[in-house]
């Protein structure tokens, strides 16, 4: 199993952005992790949510812990920023001619003994513990579940946590043990330095799941492709996110990472890792 573990521990991307001040506690945190890529190419079209098009259908989860809970107010909140995050998602896909409609359910509420971990990094068995307390099965169990009640293909997991960190995401790709195909995002409430997550960000891990990779490159060594990125799509939203959401758009890479559309320009090509 550890060559499982290995490979899905490189799945986990840190997700944050220029924009809202978080460069160095970025830094801090890639620097002991060069070794990982961002942009894996093989992310596109594969897991439980493959091309962004159509009926998406989104699984809750709230999480409490025994140092976390979620009050009624702050739950309606993270409604609230979910449906700016899809009105941003489908305004964006309509340029490509995509018409997305977002199923959400919110059935899922789990109260855990064991602490959350906030670390991107942590071994990412405590999300299949997660959904086996609150929905009594494993994740896999559950999308197939999810696609035979609903007849829709696109299935992704959101687990949101009452806690202070970077979310991040769990996209199936080539080599990650069959059982991380039902493709999840681990969404906290607020930044590390305590502002709320912006709407913007709930965008940027739903992209993710559907192939979207990080045009800030974390993991690179230098310094080279970001500045390229950032030449050539400073408003995307994976690039960088915003508290105004309206400031931030969906770039040619990342619509064909979503599968908007079918070619990658090759000018495009030493994005993909
Ligand atoms: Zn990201």
């Amino acid at each position: 199993m550890k060559s499982s573990y290995q490979n899905l521990i490189i799945a986990a991307a840190l997700c944050t952005c220029a924009a809202i001040g978080l460069q160095s506690s970025l830094a801090q945190q890639t620097r002991e992790v060069s070794f990982r890529k961002s942009n894996q190419a093989s992310k596109r079209d594969i897991g439980s949510a493959k091309i962004l098009d159509g009926e998406v259908y989104i699984y809750h989860i709230f999480v409490s812990d025994p140092h976390s809970h979620w009050a009624e107010g702050e739950v309606a909140t993270v409604k609230r920023k979910l449906n700016e995050a899809y009105s941003f998602i489908t305004r964006q896909s309509r340029k490509h001619g995509k018409r997305i409609n977002f199923v959400d359910d919110f059935s899922g509420f789990v109260s855990l003994d064991r602490r959350v971990p906030v670390d991107a990094h942590a071994d990412p068995e405590w999300t299949e513990y997660t959904i086996d307390k609150a929905t009594g099965g494993s994740s896999v169990q559950l999308v197939q579940k999810l696609r035979e009640q609903s007849k829709i293909k696109s299935i992704v997991i959101c687990l949101h946590v009452n806690k202070a960190a970077l979310s991040y995401n769990l996209a199936f790709y080539k080599n990650v043990s069959q059982k991380y195909q039902a493709e999840r995002m681990i969404c906290f409430s607020a930044y590390p330095d305590g502002r709320e997550t912006s709407s913007a960000t709930y965008a940027h891990e739903v992209l993710h799941l559907f192939g979207a990779g990080d045009l800030y490159f974390p993991y690179d060594n230098d310094g080279r492709r970001k500045s390229h990125a950032a030449r050539l799509f400073p408003n995307d939203v994976m690039y960088r996110v915003d508290y105004n959401i309206d400031s931030l758009n969906v770039g040619p890479f990342t619509a064909y990472r979503v599968g908007w559309t079918d070619s990658l320009d090759p000018k495009y090509s030493g994005f993909e890792d």
